[in-house]
């Protein structure tokens, strides 16, 4: 089976929900830093390979996105596999969650669950009912709440050092910024730029967001034209996949620096954007603000947006190094950033 043939996970546990007959899934990639910490994804998938496939590479990526941020965290993921049809009733659903939940306390604090596509903060409510070991409760439960504005945080540090990279200072005042996306995070995202003195184009396939680029005073596009703008940098904060062999040549942006996860189509086109001289900030540097806003739950003394805050905007210094890296060595910002994240696995395994 091809997503086993670079299976280096520590431990998988899945098994058929007790209460709600679904199949649950959780992927410990590593422990090395520190327990594994990945969101649960409620998805529908059209078979077990696929779920499966899933939790292996995205409790991998968080692994990587932990480390290079230099968070005491491991990697790690879960998924709650619906039908096909993504039919179930919401008591059925609220029964997965515990069976979720039981597969994360069987793990015994190796693994900690957080949000993801397809869970709220209410959800985790259900699962901490039957485990411990879960983080992203709302603030009035005593978790750090809503990640968004977090991962927002990061992204505009990101966008500021790359900025400074690329264009010889971190100033946005006069430069023009295309985001693509405004959703939670890409919303955020496009008013800090705009506050920073940005001029903005904007776009989203919803177009009840044409009203937020009206208070902008930005330019409202398609999300293609966006991506291809003239513009200095270019802000993808909607899906991942956007930068591939058909977009990176026709790019005409200095810097990429978004939230969106996974934005190369494969890791070649990080070589392709490098040769044509515009700098990428790798996704999984520039959107931890959401993860690193969570690790300070697990911190001596509890969750404190004030620490949240300073601990997130490190992530302009772990971006500042991957960039001196790359340059030390010639070679992309992608394979700086996963040399930092192998270090950092090699430093914490003694
Ligand atoms: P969201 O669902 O709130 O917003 C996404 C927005 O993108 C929506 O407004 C949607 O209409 C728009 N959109 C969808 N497809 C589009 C397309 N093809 N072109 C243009 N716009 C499109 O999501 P979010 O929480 O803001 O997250 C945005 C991205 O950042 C996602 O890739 C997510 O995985 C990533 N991310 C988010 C967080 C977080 O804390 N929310 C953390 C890390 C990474």
């Amino acid at each position: 089976m091809e997503y086993l043939a670079t299976l280096d996970h520590e431990e998988v546990l899945i098994r058929r929900g007790r209460r709600s007959g679904l199949f649950t899934i959780v992927a410990v990639h590593s422990t090395v830093r520190g327990p594994a910490l990945g969101g649960c994804r409620v998805w529908s998938y059209d078979d077990a390979r696929a779920a499966m496939r899933d939790a292996l590479r995205l409790s991998r990526a968080m692994t990587f996105k932990s480390s290079v941020a230099g968070l005491p965290l491991g990697g790690g993921k879960g998924v709650v596999m619906l039908p096909p049809d993504r039919t179930v009733a919401p008591a059925r659903r609220r029964a997965a969650l515990q069976d979720f939940g039981d597969n994360v306390a069987a793990l015994d604090g190796r693994y900690i669950t957080a949000e993801d596509v397809g869970t709220s903060a209410r959800d985790m409510t259900v699962i901490a009912g039957v485990t411990a070991h879960v983080t992203g409760l709302s603030r009035r439960r005593g978790g750090s709440g809503d990640p968004s504005p977090w991962t927002a945080l990061g992204v505009e540090a990101a966008i500021g050092v790359s900025v400074e990279e690329a264009l010889g200072s971190a100033s946005l005042k006069g430069r023009s910024v295309a985001v693509i996306g405004l959703g939670h995070v890409g919303a955020r995202v496009a008013r800090a730029c705009a506050k920073a003195g940005a001029s903005l184009v904007v776009a989203d396939i919803d177009p009840a967001k044409q009203a937020l680029a009206a208070d902008l005073g930005a330019r409202w596009t398609t999300p293609e034209k966006a991506l291809l703008a003239d513009v200095d940098v270019v802000a993808p904060c909607a899906l991942g996949g956007v930068l591939d062999h058909d977009s990176a040549p026709r790019l005409r942006c200095a810097v990429v620096a978004g939230a969106a996860n996974n934005q190369l189509a494969d890791d070649a086109v990080a070589d392709l954007l490098h040769a044509r001289g515009i700098l990428w900030a790798p996704d999984f540097v520039a959107n931890a603000g959401g993860i690193i806003n969570i690790a300070v739950e697990l911190e001596p003394g509890g969750y404190d947006p004030r620490r949240a805050r300073v601990r997130v905007r490190g992530i302009a210094d772990t971006l500042r190094r991957v960039y001196a890296d790359a340059r030390a060595i010639d070679a992309t910002p992608l394979t700086a950033a996963n040399e930092l994240a192998r270090r950092n696995l090699v430093v914490a395994d003694g």
